[in-house]
């Protein structure tokens, strides 16, 4: 993961790559979650807010975030 700083808000941000191929912004720090496995079991996972659902920025910026490559 390549992190960097949201050019809207300054927060740190780092990318994910898409199974499409994109490239898209989460807010830097991981957050622990239960998730359900495939048999309906409570593991504990790490997973990332995608940063378009935090920045107040986030409509000035969406699209150039799908346009830029790391
Ligand atoms: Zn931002």
């Amino acid at each position: 993961m390549r992190e960097s700083i949201c050019s809207g808000c300054r927060a740190r941000i780092v990318w994910f790559r898409t199974p499409r191929g994109k490239n898209m912004p989460a807010d830097a720090d991981p957050q622990q979650r239960l998730i359900l496995d495939d048999d309906g079991a409570a593991v504990m996972a790490q997973t990332w807010m995608p940063h378009w659902a935090t920045c107040p920025k986030a409509d000035q910026f969406k699209k150039d975030w799908h346009k830029e490559s790391p």
